[in-house]
């Protein structure tokens, strides 16, 4: 039986309710999963509660920061016929930093994305990456 750690009382509940995140003035309602109070209020959330929302929320903060979404990221680099891993040794940040980019755990920099842009319109390729860095 899970307890609320504020009020020690047993009106806990696990439950997918909607909830309100506010970045740089805009909002979005997502349906999060958690622990949640009905005497205090208050939401408890574990690592998998937050791993529920990460890629919405990451993909809602892309959005108001004019930045590619994972979804847009994962085509363009399946265009370019690229593994996560050849993309990441491209485009530096780690090899494992497309995956992060694509599963929503940390947003890529301005850098990446306008070179992504740039890639999947076709105003550069791939080979003139690679001639500058040789
Ligand atoms: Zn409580």
């Amino acid at each position: 039986m899970n307890k609320c750690p504020i009020y020690g009382n047993d009106k806990i509940t696990r439950d997918i309710r909607n909830v309100v995140f506010e970045y740089k003035g805009q909002k979005i309602t997502i349906k999060q999963p958690g622990l949640y109070c009905d005497e205090c209020g208050e939401a408890f959330y574990d690592s998998n509660d937050i791993k529920a929302t990460k890629k919405e929320l990451a993909d809602f903060k892309r959005k108001v920061d004019n930045l590619l979404t994972s979804q847009e990221i994962k085509r363009i680099r399946k265009k370019l016929s690229l593994t996560q891993k050849n993309a990441s040794l491209l485009f530096g940040g780690g090899v494992r930093a497309f995956y992060k980019y694509e599963s929503g755990e940390i947003n890529q920099t301005k850098s990446v994305d306008l070179l992504l842009r740039l890639l999947d319109r076709g105003k550069i390729k791939i080979k003139d990456i690679l001639e500058v860095v040789r």
